[in-house]
């Protein structure tokens, strides 16, 4: 089983699939030319862009990625002014500064090929790095296939043909209470008998000290919060040439001053609020928690602030961690039965899982039965089956951030809903897993991440 550390990342806008995903790739490619020993007579790289990488990464910021991947930078502690810098040097320069070796060729627009025409044979993000020798030879030296599998997840072509179609993942621990489905995981809470909170907290104390999980679960925490916090006083307008107006500064202000204060829908606003603050920074390329992913990040810190928090919006951690283990339990039965990657299942794999996930953290915040989490994270993906993805102009923000808004409060409403059920409902968690795979598998392509079809199509870019 993964971890449920794994899924939760710190990275850089605006994608987990299509930026945090690359940069790995990128970086990782280099550790392996290095120790095949081919890195040391290289004389230029090139980078292809496969399916929806190329079609949505220069909106994304995919080529961006890649070249901090290849001077080294990780998203978990990329500074995003440091990077910045380093990029505009590389682009500026053609070449790359890689540690302990002379500089690199690489000039950005010829040598990243964006192949929107190559349909990958394993994932719909495929990557193909290859390194020329000194030699002038036109035939590379070394050459690597990897796909970006979303929420920042990557995987070789090798491993992802392996029947078990497992993830580059570099702490493999053992779970002691491993569940492959939502009613294996409800039959071990009723067995042990443990809160869902508690089953997961086990597993990652297999991995590392219970006070290490604390701290790294406290971090994501504090990421989140502080993400929200930059958004609410970040005003101006969010880049890629779309226009779109930073909105959360201007909401924050009118709700600290008291508008609308007595309307009944106020917590609307301030759901609404929190969670653009995040896609707004996310947006502009700051620093996110992928929750699971960068495209649906503000779902699950909106309703981690509100309901988490107390009123100066200081955390209180037994409820943070509750909501982050039951959230993050949900959100690993997702990523092993179906997918997270918006260019495999569109929308409802990103801010549908998202949703799902804070409906069910929220539930066990509530004080709700494992079943009646599962039933929140069950009616959460049950109303976002079918949800597109398709943004205008490969950027993440027409419809994400506003997606995002709407999403938080539909987990709310979801908690809620299964709050006042008695027993299983109809349909089961893992029957809406399965529906929403089978969905994913048969929608067009136009609508996962391509910007091909949907709003993609019909809005004018300005
Ligand atoms: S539409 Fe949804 S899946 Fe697509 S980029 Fe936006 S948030 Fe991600």
């Amino acid at each position: 089983m993964l971890s449920v550390l794994d899924l939760f990342r710190v990275g850089l806008g605006p994608s987990s699939s299509h930026t945090v995903g690359p940069m790995r790739i990128a970086k990782r490619f280099l550790r392996e030319a290095r120790k095949s020993g081919h890195l040391a007579s290289a004389n230029r790289i090139e980078v292809e862009l496969q399916g929806s990488l190329a079609l949505t990464g220069i909106g994304h910021g995919t080529d961006k990625a890649v070249i901090l991947g290849l001077l080294g930078f990780d998203p978990e502690t990329a500074e995003p002014d440091e990077a910045e810098a380093a990029f505009h040097q590389a682009v500026t320069s053609k070449s790359l500064h890689v540690a302990g070796q002379s500089d690199i060729r690489f000039n950005p627009v010829s040598d990243i090929l964006y192949r929107g025409d190559v349909v990958p044979e394993l994932h719909p993000n495929g990557m193909v790095l290859r390194l020329f020798g000194a030699d002038g030879s036109d035939a590379p030296s070394f050459t690597r296939v990897y796909y970006s599998t979303g929420g920042g997840f990557i995987s070789s072509a090798r491993r992802l043909a392996r029947p078990a179609k497992d993830d580059v993942i570099e702490d493999q621990g053992r779970s002691p209470f491993s569940f492959g489905s939502a009613a294996e995981l409800l039959a071990l809470c009723e067995t042990t008998p443990m809160a869902i909170d508690a089953l997961i907290l086990a597993n990652e104390d297999e991995r590392r000290d219970r006070e290490k999980t604390y701290a790294q679960i406290d971090l994501i925490t504090d990421t989140m919060l502080a993400c929200i916090e930059r958004g609410l006083q970040t005003e101006g307008i969010l880049p890629g040439g779309l226009e779109v107006q930073r909105r959360a500064p201007d909401l924050y202000r009118k709700l600290k001053a008291g508008a609308g204060v007595n309307e009944r829908e106020a917590l609307f606003d301030w759901l609404n609020v929190y969670a653009m603050a995040v896609n707004e920074e996310n947006a502009a390329g700051g620093r996110v928690v992928t929750a699971p992913t960068n495209g649906a990040a503000g779902i699950l810190p909106a309703v981690l602030r509100h309901y988490c928090c107390d009123d100066e919006g200081v955390p209180i951690r037994s409820k943070a961690r509750r909501f982050l283990f039951v959230s993050g339990g949900i959100g690993l039965l997702y990523k092993q039965r179906a997918s997270i990657s918006g260019a495999e299942m569109g929308c409802q794999g990103e801010v549908g899982v998202a949703c799902s996930m804070a409906a069910g953290g929220l539930a066990a915040v509530w004080g709700a039965s494992p079943a009646q989490c599962l039933a929140a994270a069950e009616i959460g993906m049950e109303h976002n089956l079918g949800l597109t993805c398709d943004p205008v102009g490969g950027l993440v923000q027409i419809p994400c951030i506003e997606r995002n808004a709407i999403g938080t409060v539909k987990a709310v409403n979801a908690a809620r809903l299964a709050l006042h059920q008695s027993g299983a409902g109809k349909v089961s968690l893992d029957q809406v897993i399965e529906t929403m795979r089978q969905t994913g598998l048969d929608m067009s392509s136009k609508y996962k991440e391509t910007s091909e079809g949907g709003l993609a199509v019909n809005v004018v870019e300005c």
